[in-house]
């Protein structure tokens, strides 16, 4: 064979893979697309800035490289460590529950992929973010950090000890299921400020939204849901 035609062997080769990736990624845009209109709008999604986040954000970087292709799947996904990346519903309906507007300064406990971090990180002022799991913290940052987020704090340990320094919070959202809603957050929240959390046993919770009003709360409680407990010194023992 002819050098010349090595080289357009190697050079279609090159064009058939760059055709596949470009593909793919219309693929998951048309994808991301239809999860804002069927999954979200269609649901009752409201709140542009939640609909216009999720329309934008990228959930393929959050989700491990074996479940790529299932980004845009309308549940729960495995992350490693037996946690997970919750169903983007979920996400959308406890972003929305928060009312940001766009100056909040918010604390998240349970970063897990940092898929929730990024969507609150893109609407709030600034999140503060904490993990207990270090292979997951370790990954949600680098992934954060690699899509440019830079108002983002992150941190390793007990959640349910908040985050004293940075307080008070205008929102604080638990990505897990809890049995109460653990003091220090409800201490840590500003006046007029939300906890988003969902409250039962270890297999089924419901999503419960404290407000703030001086020294008391309003409580109320929306659907039933399924998360992964939350394990620290106010929640959940380890086993
Ligand atoms: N928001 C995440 C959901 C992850 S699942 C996402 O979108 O991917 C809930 C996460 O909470 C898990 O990663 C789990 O390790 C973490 N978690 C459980 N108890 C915790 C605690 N006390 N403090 C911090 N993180 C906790």
């Amino acid at each position: 064979m002819t050098h010349l035609g090595v080289w357009n062997i190697i050079y279609s080769e090159g064009t058939k893979k760059m055709n596949a990736i470009s593909n793919e990624v219309e693929k998951l845009e048309r994808q991301r697309a239809d999860m804002v209109q069927y999954q979200l709008r269609d649901r009752g999604i409201r709140d542009e800035r939640v609909l216009e986040a999720m329309g934008r954000i990228r959930r393929e970087e959050f989700t491990p490289p074996s479940t790529r292709r299932l980004a845009y799947y309308d549940g729960a996904l495995p992350i490693g460590e037996g946690q997970t990346i919750s169903q983007p519903y979920m996400v959308a309906s406890m972003t929305s529950e928060l009312h940001l507007a766009g100056d909040e300064k918010v604390l998240e406990i349970g970063t897990g992929s940092g898929y929730q971090t990024a969507v609150l990180a893109s609407i709030a002022k600034s999140v503060y973010t904490i993990e207990r799991i270090r292979e997951l913290h370790s990954k949600a940052v680098l992934t954060l950090i690699d899509l440019g987020f830079r108002n983002v704090s992150a941190r390793l340990g007990d959640g349910t000890q908040g985050w004293e320094e940075a307080m008070p919070f205008d929102g604080i959202i638990v990505t897990a299921g809890a049995p109460r809603a653990p003091e220090k957050l409800m201490n840590q929240l500003a006046d007029g400020g939300r906890l988003v959390i969902p409250i039962g046993d270890r297999r089924s919770q419901s999503l419960t939204i404290f407000t703030r009003k001086g020294k008391t709360f309003e409580c109320r409680e929306t659907f039933l849901c399924t998360f992964v407990p939350l394990i620290g010194d106010d929640a959940w023992e380890s086993n």
